[in-house]
């Protein structure tokens, strides 16, 4: 379904209506895959409006670029004077922020280095990623045939949009054969995550999730269930994950801002646990949902609109 226009977007310091928010074809980015975007969301709290964890997301976007040498000409406190901004004059009570920083126009050849450095931040209504049945019931997932990139290849941990040509193979083949998503290992055959999203697993007890070497994108919903895990009292190990741990774990579960917290309850057409959310994942799930809904904020993750 195409999304839902909204008013404007904010393109290298002015507002431009949603129509008008073109780019000339010759964009290297849309040639070369030359960007690097964020994915944010704005929770309409208890409180009001806010957005979760937008300064982390700021300096991810940053950093994105900066390991393909592109400068950002706007800093953070820019970029989220400028997201808060777009969010309100496009009366936004709940939404997706999709920041862009992008190789504009200019010469087409492979390199970069000449071409300008532009940014755009655009919000608009995004649902359930996995689907409300996925999120509720547990979504059935298959390891897929497609594998992250080695690490001598692309950075993974730059949310750079060229890596989304592996993530689209990930998701379309999943899709293809049944599954709401896949999940891919790195180039070690170790698990690594899903196509935009980090992967926990339960096991006796435990939390486990897998490192930044394992071609990760550093999640900062990941993060954000690390704390929220600690201060429920579980111990979480980052380690690598064998593949078959998926089969025998008790819990598994997605995490992302577009798909929160996702209960897996199928690897491969083997279920997980007993086949529906666990324990752990539903305290976790609640436990996030108390910040972004009841505004329980005592991490300091929001940032109110108004
Ligand atoms: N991995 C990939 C490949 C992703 O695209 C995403 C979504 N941004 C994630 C993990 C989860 O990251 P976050 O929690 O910061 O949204």
């Amino acid at each position: 379904m195409p999304i839902a226009k909204t008013d404007v977007i904010w393109i290298n310091g002015s507002f431009i209506p949603w129509d008008d928010a073109k780019v000339n074809i010759m964009t290297h980015a849309l040639h070369y895959g030359s960007s690097w975007f964020e994915g944010i969301r704005v929770y309409n709290t208890k409180k009001g409006p806010a957005v979760f964890r937008l300064k982390p997301h700021l300096k991810r976007l940053i950093n994105s670029a900066k390991m393909f040498r592109a400068v950002s000409p706007y800093g953070p406190e820019e970029l989220e004077k400028a997201t808060l901004e777009t969010i309100k004059r496009n009366k936004m009570q709940e939404c997706y922020i999709r920041p862009l920083i992008y190789r504009g126009y200019g010469d087409i050849g492979v390199n970069p280095l000449n071409n300008p450095v532009d940014v755009m931040i655009s919000v608009f209504v995004w649902g359930a990623y996995l689907g409300k049945d996925a999120l509720e019931k547990g979504a059935d997932v298959c390891v897929s045939s497609w594998r992250r990139a080695a690490p001598d290849t692309f950075p993974t941990m730059a949310k750079a949009s060229g890596n989304y040509l592996n993530s689209s193979l990930i998701k379309m083949e999943a899709i293809m054969n049944g599954y709401v998503e896949g999940i891919a290992l790195d180039s070690f055959g170790l698990v690594s995550e899903g196509s935009g999203e980090n992967l926990f697993l339960v096991y006796e007890g435990k939390l486990y999730t897998t490192p930044f070497a394992s071609a990760i994108l550093p999640g900062i919903t990941r993060a954000t269930v690390v704390q929220l895990a600690k201060d429920l009292g579980y111990e979480v190990v980052e380690t690598m994950i064998p593949r078959e741990w998926l089969y025998i774990a008790d819990e598994v579960f997605f995490t992302g801002t577009a798909a929160e917290i996702t209960p897996i309850r199928s690897v491969d057409k083997i279920a997980v646990g007993e086949g529906k959310p666990g324990p752990i994942t539903l305290s976790l799930h609640n436990a996030f949902q108390d910040v972004v809904r009841n505004a329980n904020d005592k991490y300091g993750w929001l940032t109110y609109i108004s």
